[in-house]
């Protein structure tokens, strides 16, 4: 069972929030923020009211992967409302933060802007809340398991048994704390050569497909390496709403209706 410190009280639901999915990594750089975007944007394709979470303070990439520094405006009650793009529901600290810098923020700061991002933004209603956590398995992730009701994680790593490594103690966490983890998602998994169609595994090859078997969860879809994915989150138009007929945007439909 979870360390739940004497009086703080459980798990919460976010009221008009349906259904709260965290997506999570162990290491940085594996396509996590990546994965949450395009995954909040094919939910949103079935005609769900989403919303999307950016939950890395110290190194947000939700306002940029959707072109956009405008700054949330509050309500008379002083909620912050949630900057819209491509029809999601947005909060980042990316929206907030004078410039690119990272933001310097001591332990204490950092929960609660966490518990401020989730319960004081004007989210509801929403079909699902998608959570953008940092990488590994710090403050802010405890932060969020212990307070808020999740439905579930997704889990996002490469094929190299690094990053399996790292991930293995993300999905530990979501056990501990008895959040269901949905399944995997292999990004990077191959590279298909526009020019000969030779497939190339850069990063190895059936990693999440392994531990997938192992931890007995999907494997939710499997991403290859695409240069237009790459810019799509640069300008500011993630993949799904850049090229919605494409094969990545097609796997993350099909990872959509299994979460
Ligand atoms: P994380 O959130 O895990 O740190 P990001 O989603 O920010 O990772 O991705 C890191 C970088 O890799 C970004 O520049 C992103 O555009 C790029 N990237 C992620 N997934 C892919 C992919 N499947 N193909 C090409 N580039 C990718």
């Amino acid at each position: 069972a979870p360390a739940q410190a004497a009086g703080v009280p459980g798990p919460a639901r976010i009221p008009g929030v349906k259904h709260v999915i965290a997506v999570a990594s162990g290491k940085g750089g594996v396509g996590k923020s990546t994965v949450a975007a395009n995954l909040a944007l094919a939910l949103s394709a079935t005609g769900a009211k989403v919303g999307l979470l950016d939950c890395d303070f110290y190194g947000p990439s939700i306002a940029m992967m959707f072109g956009s520094n405008e700054r949330p405006t509050a309500d008379d009650e002083n909620n912050i409302i949630p900057v819209e793009r491509e029809g999601l529901k947005l909060m980042s600290m990316g929206f907030l933060l004078e410039d690119d810098s990272p933001a310097v923020l001591r332990g204490p700061i950092v929960t609660r802007y966490t518990q401020q991002f989730l319960r004081q933004v004007t989210w509801a209603p929403l079909d699902y809340l998608v959570l953008d956590l940092p990488p590994g398995t710090g403050d802010i992730q405890l932060t969020i398991v212990q307070t808020i009701a999740l439905s579930g994680a997704v889990i996002v790593t490469t094929p190299q048994e690094v990053a399996l490594i790292d991930a293995r103690k993300a999905v530990g966490m979501f056990e501990r704390t008895n959040v269901p983890v949905l399944g995997i998602v292999e990004n990077m998994s191959y590279f298909l050569c526009p020019s000969d169609g030779v497939r190339y595994n850069i990063f190895g090859e059936g990693g999440g497909q392994r531990e997938a078997a192992r931890l007995k969860v999907p494997l939710l879809g499997e991403i290859p390496i695409q240069i237009a994915v790459r810019e799509s989150g640069d300008i500011g138009k993630p993949i799904v709403s850049a090229d919605p007929e494409g094969v990545v945007a097609q796997e993350f439909i099909k990872i959509a209706s299994q979460v």
